[in-house]
């Protein structure tokens, strides 16, 4: 049937909130029903999958923000499946391709893909099948590369279009394209041309990373300018999500949690260099657990393999870079630890995504020491460094790129200094979500202790900070002001002048952390907001506070008081010697619901032993 779009004149933004999508009446639902219980074996759709693929059928370009593990797969495979004409689908990497096309090939569905890598008699032959009349290729997968750097891609797609054939354009990882991410990739900048040369073609861009800096970035850079927007909830309620202290013990601790509470499950572990995961798999090894390293120097054929036995659960544990895990559809994954600092809080969201993906309770554990960091931040810096020059873009957006990593990665080391506030509440308030610590239910570490506390006022410091960000003029990011505020003399405070300021140390006699929490009080409090501000260097996107004129207002002349609360300050827990009965142990038989609470309790004990 002709599904072709008649474009609509909408011109909303936030599509989700708008009942139209989920209407059962299109012409296509009876279809659409039909096929994703033939061909894709689906009883029903999940939150936001009808209402995505409406919009999309509809002619609207569309943006999608939906956790790892949502099924945003389907919003596109079901409608290239029903619609005449071939859907172009742009995804960054060639493994996260071949894993697509495995599983559309099973489901019966013809799909192709290109690459730079492949034989070139290869790709003249799929070029030749996409113009032939009688294609029959529903999807076309490309890389980015191929659409920056291939003129012959892009006339077969001008031919395409020119007969009406190109029905969907599908932009997968979308995130990519932004700088300010956590994976961005050059390539994806090109994208906009895309938009360009097929304006009647409807975009469909899919991530699962939602800051409102990525955001901005990819709708600017696909030319999405009156897209339909998606979004929902990034709190995975399944997983819980654990910091621990690093020690020297540390591979010695994730025996233990493994044996204790995932034992002969599936997991992954993410370490930083490709020695580390060499050395915890082999240490693994020898605790007697199937554990297996996965890098990038590693031979294609190994990778291949191990992630064949992986998914066939000969292995349990793959010890992995980073580069592991993008579109891996293994939905029992029941833990993920990071044996060290992840490089953002997006990055290890996504990271964390991985588990639970059957919906049942996984943990993600995270090991910290801040020597970590220092080994990270030099990592990200000589990255840089090498790069050199020869980057696209040198000059000062390079060095914003380079700012842009190191905020990221304070982010992250602030996310595990805290040891007050919920983890969802600071994974979520970064995605631009709210949540109430209350709905958590004991499911992380920082709410499993059942601390004390005091309400403090602290007005006078809120005042503070407003202030400063007035006096520098609303353009430094929470980082920066936070630096100022307590006193730093480091080399970005200094090039600013901001060590001559009057409020230049005001906070230095606060607690490590607590100006941090009161600032970002004053974010939640829409006091202050958290804006994106694009240097004129096209592309380059970084984050700034500003004030919130009236609310900040009523703060300043004293309308408005702020009061939060404190943990009472406790004895340094005891140093336990650990035992097989002290080891953390996650109660499994109350599967759908939270933690049980005696357990949790148990739980803390010995997490505090562990500390
Ligand atoms: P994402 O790209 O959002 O991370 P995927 O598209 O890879 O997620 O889908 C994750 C898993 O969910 C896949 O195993 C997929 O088969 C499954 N899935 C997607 N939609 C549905 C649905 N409506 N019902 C059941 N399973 C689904
Ligand atoms: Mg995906
Ligand atoms: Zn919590």
């Amino acid at each position: 049937r002709d599904y072709t779009p008649r474009a609509i004149d909408i011109s909303y933004t936030e599509g989700s909130g708008d009942k139209q999508w989920s209407s059962t009446h299109f012409a296509w639902t009876k279809e659409l029903e039909a096929n994703n219980k033939r061909v894709f074996g689906n009883r029903s759709f999940r939150p936001n999958q009808r209402e995505i693929i409406n919009a999309t059928m509809s002619g609207n370009d569309v943006f999608v923000l939906m956790p790892t593990g949502g099924g945003k797969s389907l919003t596109y495979q079901l409608p290239a499946l029903i619609c005449n004409g071939v859907t172009l689908v742009v995804s960054p990497l060639v493994s996260l391709i071949q894993d697509q096309i495995m599983h559309l090939l099973q489901a019966n569905i013809s799909a192709a893909y290109l690459s730079a890598s492949m034989e070139w008699s290869e790709q003249q032959e799929i070029l030749r099948e996409l113009m032939s009349p009688t294609c029959t290729y529903k999807l076309l997968y490309v890389t980015p590369e191929k659409i920056a750097k291939s003129d012959a891609l892009l006339r077969q797609l001008e031919n395409l279009y020119s007969r009406g054939h190109l029905s969907r354009i599908v932009i997968d990882e979308a995130h990519c394209v932004s700088q300010w991410g956590h994976d961005f990739r050059p390539d994806y900048q090109h994208l906009g041309i895309l938009k360009q040369k097929f304006p009647q073609t409807p975009v469909l861009a899919l991530t699962a990373t939602a800051t409102a800096s990525v955001k901005e970035d990819v709708v600017q850079v696909l030319g999405l300018a009156n897209c339909i927007i998606f979004r929902q909830s990034f709190n995975r309620p399944n997983l819980r999500y654990f910091v621990w202290p690093k020690t020297k013990k540390c591979l010695e601790d994730i025996h233990n949690f493994i044996h204790a509470n995932h034992n002969k499950e599936c997991g992954i572990i993410y370490c930083l260099s490709r020695m580390d995961c060499e050395k915890v798999a082999a240490k693994l090894r020898e605790y007697g657990h199937k554990a297996s390293h996965y890098h990038g120097s590693m031979d294609p054929e190994d990778r291949a393999n191990i992630q064949k036995q992986w998914s066939k659960d000969r292995i349990n544990i793959i010890c992995a870079t980073v580069a592991f895990g993008m579109g891996i559809n293994k939905p029992d994954v029941r833990f993920v630890i990071h044996h060290s600092l992840p490089k953002s809080i997006e990055g290890y969201h996504q990271e964390c995504g991985r588990a639970g993906r059957d919906s049942q309770l996984s943990s993600c554990v995270l090991f910290y020491n801040y020597s970590d960091y220092i080994r990270l931040k030099h990592m990200v810096t000589q990255g840089f460094a090498e790069q050199g020059t020869s980057a696209p873009r040198g000059g000062s957006s390079q060095e914003q790129a380079l700012e842009t990593h190191k905020e990221n990665l304070l982010r992250m080391v602030s996310y595990c200094e805290n040891d007050v506030d919920c983890r969802r509440l600071l994974q979520l308030i970064h995605f631009g979500e709210m949540f109430n610590p209350s709905c958590c239910a004991k499911t992380c570490d920082n709410c499993l202790k059942e601390l004390r506390w005091v309400e403090k006022d602290v007005t006078n410091i809120a005042r503070q900070l407003v202030d400063l960000v007035m006096m520098t003029k609303q353009t430094y990011s929470t980082t920066h002001i936070l630096e100022v505020y307590r006193g730093s003399v480091n080399q970005n405070v200094k090039k600013h002048r901001h060590d001559t300021l009057s409020l230049h140390g005001a906070g230095k006699h606060l607690a490590k952390g607590e100006a941090a929490r009161i600032l970002r009080h004053l974010v939640i409090e829409e006091i202050l907001i958290e804006d994106v501000k694009k240097s004129e260097n096209y592309g380059s996107v970084s984050s700034v506070l500003k004030t919130n004129h009236k609310k900040s207002g009523d703060l300043l002349s004293g309308k408005h008081n702020v009061v939060l609360k404190f943990p009472t300050p406790e004895k340094a827990p005891k140093m336990g010697v650990l035992d097989e009965s002290s080891v953390p142990r996650i109660n499994k038989t109350n599967q759908q619901s939270q933690v049980d609470g005696s357990l949790a309790a148990e739980l803390y004990e010995a997490l505090q032993c562990l500390r």
